[in-house]
């Protein structure tokens, strides 16, 4: 396993073409906007090294028996599963915000289901290529991209009608030595923070459809694939002298718009090709896992409730009735969501090839719980904190000789608590609720691993109507 500085120096190797606010960027895990994303990815390596994390962060290699980082694991039980969702919560907590290797994680598990079924069903052999790649990316202890977003054009027609056919990825040539691709990924979580990046189709695909049916792994580095960095609120923040105003001063999420500029892809790296049958398998597959994932949320509400009890602890409301029954509503919210999560895993199954796979209604349910209860608990977070959130001066202010004292003497709230400690806190839950965390608290938790209408079909399609109508019949004497 690699330790924290080993997969800092690993990305200075890579050769990326990224673009940030419209600049080519070179140093790019030392700019200022991308480091603490890069951070909180290393953030990753650092906890597997620590001996109290080693049961969440680190598993054993099913294909060679080695240790390894629990983010390159194919899930073999249900514990795993349950594991995972821990990690994920205390990963949440420690960063307070999207650690973006989760999507690599869930890509890997649900393409060890799919390559093995495609397999059975057409004899093609993608299931030995997917170990071969699985058991390198175990060996380097990896960070996987994992790209399901499509740009989409016009939502009414399908990929082969759009006016523009790269709306959706595809194949624009078949090689003997492989095919290339064009198209592009949106919303892309670590995308430059990963040493690789795994495609697969958006959506179920029919037979017209067909070139846009593929699955690849390719390094992230390779000559086509360009990524522009997406904007956050408060994102400049962490280009300004000083820290504080960051809210977060350690950590922050990413996105990318990744374009594939025709792209060459190897054979050994291509999982799907054309089998247009299982491009809903795969996307169902992905879905419920990244879903399942979400318990992400759990760990950033776990630092946004304690902010907001520090909040109201330094302008001494500690006491008031009214604030001990909110905090015990946001942490009733929290841990419901945290019940999802787990219960998901713990209905964990076996899949033929082996890997174990959430309970998918379940894992549906709990991230249609997380498009709603962040939101809610973000609410009672700026209700407690005060209006003093949206109109503090800013650290500079604070640092100013001329300022400086005022701001010290009229900010002040109980005389045993800086100042800077009360706008620090502030800060936070302003980062958590409206700035750039909100990226990852309020809005990633919209529409991150699928929009709540995507939840919706999901129940739809999954519940079990006809059992709940019988168990109703039995009861009243219709049968
Ligand atoms: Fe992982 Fe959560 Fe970020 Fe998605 S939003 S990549 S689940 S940390
Ligand atoms: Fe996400």
């Amino acid at each position: 396993m690699k330790t924290m500085e080993e997969y800092l120096d690993s990305l200075r190797k890579l050769k990326l073409e990224v673009y940030l606010l419209g600049k080519k960027v070179t140093d790019i895990w030392d700019h200022p906007f991308i480091r603490p994303s890069t951070m909180a990815v290393a953030k990753t390596y650092e906890l597997a090294h620590e001996s109290k994390y080693k049961n969440l962060m680190v598993s054993k290699s099913h294909i060679t028996g080695k240790e390894i980082n629990r983010f390159t694991h194919i899930h073999q039980c249900v514990g795993d599963l349950i594991l995972k969702s821990k990690m994920n919560r205390l990963l949440g907590r420690e960063t307070g915000c999207c650690f973006q290797r989760c999507v690599g994680f869930d890509a890997l598990n649900a393409i060890s289901i799919v390559t093995y079924n495609i397999d059975n069903k057409y004899r093609t052999n993608y299931y030995e290529r997917f170990l071969k790649y699985l058991a390198y990316v175990q060996e380097l202890d990896l960070v996987c991209d994992g790209a399901m977003t499509d740009p989409k054009g016009d939502r009414s027609l399908p990929p082969h009608r759009q006016a523009d056919p790269d709306l959706y990825l595809h194949v624009v040539k078949v090689r003997e030595d492989g095919i290339v691709v064009r198209g592009a990924k949106l919303h892309q979580t670590g995308a430059v923070n990963s040493h690789e990046i795994i495609v697969m189709p958006t959506m179920n695909m029919r037979e017209e459809d067909k070139d846009y049916a593929i699955c690849f792994a390719l390094p992230s580095d390779t000559k086509g694939i360009i990524y522009i960095v997406g904007r956050q609120a408060s994102d400049t923040r962490r280009m300004e002298e000083g820290l504080m105003d960051r809210g977060n001063i350690h950590y922050s999420g990413i996105e990318c718009l990744v374009i594939f500029d025709d792209v060459f892809v190897p054979w050994e790296r291509v999982f799907m090709f054309r089998e247009y049958d299982f491009a809903f398998q795969l996307v169902e597959k992905f879905s419920a896992y990244h879903r399942q994932s979400y318990a992400c949320k759990v760990g950033v509400g776990d630092v946004l409730i304690g902010a907001t009890a520090l909040a109201a602890e330094y302008n001494g409301v500690a006491g008031a009735s009214h604030i001990k029954e909110k905090l015990v509503e946001m942490n009733h919210l929290n841990e419901t969501l945290y019940c999802g999560a787990i219960s998901c895993a713990a209905l964990g199954f076996k899949e033929p090839s082996g890997t174990f796979m959430v309970d998918t209604l379940l894992a549906n349910v709990h991230k249609h719980n997380i498009t709603r209860f962040p939101y809610e608990i973000a609410r009672l977070a700026q209700d407690v904190a005060g209006g003093l959130l949206v109109t503090m001066p800013s650290e500079m202010d604070l640092r100013s000789k001329e300022t400086g004292p005022l701001v010290e003497k009229y900010l002040k709230a109980k005389a045993d608590v800086p100042t800077e400690h009360r706008l620090r806190i502030l800060r936070l839950i302003e980062n958590l609720t409206l700035g750039s965390a909100a990226v990852g608290y309020l809005a990633e938790s919209m529409h991150g691993a699928g929009s709540p209408q995507a939840q919706r079909i999901m129940i739809q399609r999954t519940v079990d109507m006809e059992e709940k109508k019988v168990a109703a019949k039995k009861l009243c004497g219709i049968m």
